[in-house]
């Protein structure tokens, strides 16, 4: 049997729970966006880890070194953000060819610098090894939050609203114009700088996680047809979504009419936007979206309902029950 043939997320599967007798009851292992390590009665860390590697992760000559080192914190905090967390440090490990230029790697940490200075994540240690052909980039963050803040995968309810922090598909239209090699004109250009440089979500999960009616939390990072699924298998619950409802921003609905993309495939099973997707008690909902937009400015959106049933996504289009091809992205898929 190749890997290929069970994917990343049924190896992961293989072994998840082998080590579970290790594990303290307070604690929780693998299977949310980060480890959950009890610190006392009312606190939590949380720790994540995520690993970036030249050629598959990022071309090189595509994105500058500085927005790379960025990026390599920001995927790490955004899974803080999914737990509600605060993020308070990181370490880092770089497998570097021999041949870079130390003018790369400076480049690269001033922009690992910028995104720890704006979050006030010192980095704390890590290792520096040779690397025989291509960069190979792990990240590790450690954070904190309260008990009662804590956002799991698994705190879904049956007829909660299903609702995302921003915009869907951006980052895969970016990479979109990246790999079509497209003009550079600016609503291209924004799509790219969403691709290189996305905005971890911490403030933003850190108020939602203070929230009562918001229920499960994680980040999107494989796009939502993939990432819901994590919730429903977690929560044992079924979804509903409807197509029409899914955010996305002006500047991606021109590119998609431009190119001819599908802008709802690029809405589900792109990935790497890094919204926050979570689902909440939907009697809250105008209550907390206006709230949310006085503090950051845009709203949050719903576009779905948690209901009983398998783990399976059911889409709609205009009412309509449809299939679309939105297997998100799992490494290992044929
Ligand atoms: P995310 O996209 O939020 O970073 P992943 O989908 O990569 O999360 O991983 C899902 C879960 O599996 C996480 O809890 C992660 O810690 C765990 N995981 C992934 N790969 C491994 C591994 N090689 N060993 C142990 N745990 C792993
Ligand atoms: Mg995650």
């Amino acid at each position: 049997m190749k890997l290929s043939d069970i994917g990343e997320f049924g190896f992961i599967e293989r072994f998840a729970t082998n080590f579970d007798h290790m594990i303290a009851d307070a604690d929780m292992g693998i299977g949310d966006d980060c480890a959950i390590l009890s610190v006392n009665e009312s606190e939590n860390n949380v720790v994540t880890t995520d690993l970036l590697i030249e050629d598959v992760h990022f071309l090189k000559n595509r994105i500058s070194a500085e927005e790379l080192g960025y990026k390599s914190l920001a995927v790490n905090l955004s899974d803080i953000a999914a737990m509600g967390a605060r993020p308070l440090f990181s370490f880092l490990s770089l497998g570097i060819p021999k041949s870079t230029e130390v003018e790369y790697l400076d480049a690269f940490m001033e922009g690992y610098k910028q995104l720890s200075e704006k979050y006030r994540v010192p980095l704390m240690g890590g290792d520096t090894t040779k690397s025989v052909d291509r960069l190979v980039i792990s990240v590790t963050v450690v954070g904190q939050c309260r008990k009662s803040e804590m956002r799991l995968r698994s705190m879904a309810e049956t007829g909660d609203l299903i609702c995302v922090s921003g915009n869907l598909g951006d980052s895969a239209g970016g990479l979109q114009v990246l790999l079509d090699k497209l003009e550079l004109n600016t609503g291209n250009k924004d799509l790219i700088r969403r691709h290189h440089c996305p905005e971890p979500r911490i403030h933003e999960g850190m108020w939602l996680a203070q929230q009562d009616n918001v229920h499960a939390m994680m980040d999107i990072s494989d796009g939502i047809s993939s990432d819901l699924k994590h919730i429903l298998k977690a929560s044992r619950k079924s979804a509903e979504i409807h197509l029409e409802q899914l955010p996305t921003s002006q500047r991606l609905q021109e590119a998609s009419s431009k190119y001819n993309w599908s802008i709802y495939d690029l809405a589900t099973g792109g990935g790497e936007d890094y919204e926050l997707l979570f689902t909440m008690n939907a009697s809250d909902f105008e209550r907390l979206n206006r709230e949310f937009e006085n503090r950051f400015s845009r709203p949050v959106h719903a576009f779905g309902k948690i209901v009983e049933g398998k783990p399976v996504i059911t889409w709609y289009k205009e009412g309509v029950e449809m299939n679309p091809d939105t297997a998100g992205f799992d490494h290992f898929a044929k």
